[in-house]
């Protein structure tokens, strides 16, 4: 008995010792990376937090259920950051402000279009954002089919007199989107491309994967030097149709009449809040999503879902008691989807403080699981990350490249200025059969995928507000 006791004593002296060393070598993890002692216990707690439930679905539920669409620069998008305002001060964040700034407004109007010849019939289609109007009676013309957008280019001047191009160029799913920026091109540059060769209008293949009647809208922009022609995406189905007719070989009559109009100088804003920073307050770590969304569906996926994450990560932060020696800033963007206006005002008011914008990253991407880490950091604060991937591995996450910068759309601006990058990346097979559609709303979100983000989310922005380690190269 006297025996056992001993060894039982020894057994417990060695388990605290060793637990002891564990602790003591865990804070010598710590301070190598800069951090306060304990900080990455702090991250792992937040990590697992998440994991169990965040708070995000509520967050999006809200938004899109009690705000609805919000297009940039309307009334709608003034309801949202009022809703931002209410909803961050309920949940106990202080001194939550608004930064206001002016955007030309445009708002849709209506919009139709019909197949006249050789095979009538009614076509489903979307004006892009930001095109000018038809005449009020409409328009009528032939159609010339272009496969591509290089095909489009190589038309020659004065081909398409009178004419509507159809450009049905399809985009193709992938896991990182990035079959959108090449596409999206035909979105953003077709109309003056055509309106170069004499076109009066041009319809193009959603820029979308999906295989609904369901189009996606999204900005255009005019070439200032070439005369402004209307512009519409037709929905996938729709261009198919047409491209079946073209291989008949016969000519196709279209009707078009769009009725978007141009509102003037309209206000929007960037909603702000930041949670303090025990030793170096005025230097920030940025998070958000962004506000506004197209008028077509209610932008859940786009980016309710991104205003759900970087908010709930924020909140769970915020509750859990421990203070960064940084600023976490969230930011929920306005006037994102027509031309990153939010990011552009921020650079625009903080171009004085751009040291002190650490790094940032922004969910805009949709709702789906986070694969991939990627960044664009000092090789100082590269332990650091390597740390974040550590650490977000058991949840799903591989790290990715370290030399890719990009933190999401309205950070563009700050990265482009030399601010620092991070960038989780969502799983985005899904992203383009919803995205500025009429079908971007509540039902396509699965709550526990958020949850994943949130984590990911509170894991970043913890470690880089509580380290002293510059992101940033000299
Ligand atoms: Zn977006
Ligand atoms: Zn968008």
């Amino acid at each position: 008995m006297k025996k056992l006791t001993t060894v039982s004593l020894k057994l417990i002296l060695w388990l605290s010792l060793s637990i002891a060393a564990t602790t003591q070598s865990a804070f010598a993890q710590d301070s190598a990376l800069g951090l306060s002692a304990g900080s990455i216990e702090h991250a792992i707690s937040l990590r697992d937090t998440a994991m169990q439930g965040s708070m995000a679905y509520d967050i999006v539920e809200s938004l899109t259920t009690e705000v609805g669409p919000r297009l940039a620069g309307t009334e709608a998008e003034a309801r949202a950051r009022d809703w931002a305002v209410a909803k961050l001060s309920a949940l106990g964040f202080e001194n939550v402000r608004v930064e206001p700034f002016t955007i030309p407004g445009w708002e849709r109007g209506t919009e139709s279009a019909e197949l006249l010849a050789p095979y009538p019939q009614p076509l489903s289609l979307t004006t892009l954002g930001g095109s000018v109007a038809t005449p009020d009676a409409g328009i009528e013309a032939d159609v010339v089919f272009f496969p591509t957008l290089t095909d489009l280019e190589a038309a020659a001047a004065g081909s398409l007199n009178g004419k509507i191009a159809f450009v049905s160029h399809a985009m193709q799913k992938t896991q990182n989107g990035s079959s959108y920026g090449f596409h999206g091109r035909l979105r953003r540059s077709g109309a003056s491309i055509a309106a170069s060769k004499g076109a009066i209008a041009i319809l193009i293949r959603s820029i979308g994967t999906d295989s609904h009647r369901m189009p996606h809208t999204g900005s255009m922009r005019y070439d200032p030097e070439v005369k402004k022609i209307p512009a519409a995406a037709l929905s996938n189905p729709d261009a198919d149709q047409l491209e079946r007719i073209h291989a008949r070989g016969k000519t196709m009559r279209v009707s078009l009449n769009v009725q978007p109009t141009f509102t003037g100088e309209s206000t929007t804003g960037n909603v702000i809040v930041d949670i303090r920073g025990t030793e170096a307050p005025e230097e920030v770590v940025i998070i958000g999503g962004h506000l506004d969304s197209w008028d077509l569906g209610t932008g859940a996926i786009d980016d309710g879902a991104g205003v759900a994450i970087a908010t709930a990560a924020a909140k769970l932060i915020l509750d859990n008691g421990r203070r960064p020696k940084r600023s976490i800033r969230l930011i929920l963007w306005g006037a994102e989807e027509v031309g990153l206006l939010g990011g552009f005002a921020y650079l625009e008011r903080h171009k004085k403080d751009l040291e002190n914008q650490i790094i940032g990253t922004e969910s805009d991407f949709g709702a789906g699981k986070i694969w991939q880490l990627n960044s664009q950091v000092s090789e100082e604060a590269q332990p650091l990350v390597n740390k974040m991937a550590e650490l977000l591995a058991p949840i799903g996450i591989a790290p990715g490249s370290s030399d890719s910068p990009g933190a999401g759309p309205d950070l563009t601006p700050l990265v482009r200025a030399g601010m620092p990058s991070l960038r989780l990346n969502q799983d985005g097979n899904d992203y383009f059969d919803l995205h500025h559609t009429a079908d971007d709303t509540l039902d396509k979100i699965n709550p526990h995928d958020l949850d994943q983000n949130v984590a990911a989310f509170a894991v970043f922005a913890w470690l880089a507000a509580d380290t002293d380690l510059r992101f940033k190269t000299d």
